[in-house]
């Protein structure tokens, strides 16, 4: 499976925005956008243009694939698939990205950063219905139940992480028994449940094109 593997601060910087897509890091004075609040490359640094906007549309459907770590035809691909769902197909789009397994993981604080929980689904710790899943775009299902593997319950890395996470409140669409380490999604997500700051209707002028 292809990923992006460029320095990921770049990416946040492009924005001009955090991303927060290095965990712990993204809250310190080290971060890059608190560093250097200016577009990454050599020219970063000059007047920034006026944004058109088909601009505005590009930047917004960045912004989202970046958020949730997923490559062009991926996404593009979720498009296609929101707007073949009832329903608006901006707010599919952010249903089916926050569905995503390794989001899901983030979401109950395993991992500090969705990159940290698509590794960690790759290795295998998570079970879907008790059954092994290491693909982190599965997209879980409304009734499915998403568990820590037994034998990773005591690793220390993923304890630390959790014990980290513990002030973090699941989303409500995940019902989560933090003590067995199992989740249940009791909902699939909605636009209210998303906090991230992306504006759907853009991403869907983009594709209208
Ligand atoms: Fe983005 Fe986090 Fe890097 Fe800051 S530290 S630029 S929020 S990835």
């Amino acid at each position: 499976m292809a990923r992006y593997t460029d320095a990921v601060c770049r990416l946040c910087r492009r924005e001009g925005q955090k991303l927060f897509l290095k965990g712990d890091r993204c809250y310190t004075d080290k971060c890059a956008v608190v560093r250097r609040p200016y577009a990454p490359g050599q020219h970063g640094q000059g007047r920034r243009s006026k944004v058109s906007e088909y601009g505005t549309q590009l930047r917004e459907k960045q912004k989202a694939k970046r958020y949730y770590g997923v490559l062009e035809r991926q996404f593009e691909g979720y498009f296609e698939l929101a707007s073949k769902k009832k329903g608006q197909t901006g707010e599919n789009l952010l249903s089916i990205l926050e569905s995503r397994l390794d989001n899901v993981v983030y979401r109950l604080g395993f991992a500090m950063s969705r990159a940290e929980a698509r590794q960690l689904v790759r290795h295998g710790h998570f079970t879907v219905n008790g059954k092994k899943v290491n693909i982190p775009s599965y997209l879980v299902k409304q009734g499915e139940i998403i568990s820590l593997k037994d034998s990773s319950k005591s690793l220390e890395k993923i304890k630390a992480v959790i014990e980290a996470n513990s002030f973090r409140q699941p989303p409500k669409w995940l019902d989560f028994d933090r003590n067995a380490m199992v989740a249940k999604v009791v909902a699939l997500p909605e636009k209210n449940d998303i906090d991230l700051p992306i504006q759907e209707h853009l991403i869907v002028e983009y594709y209208s094109k």
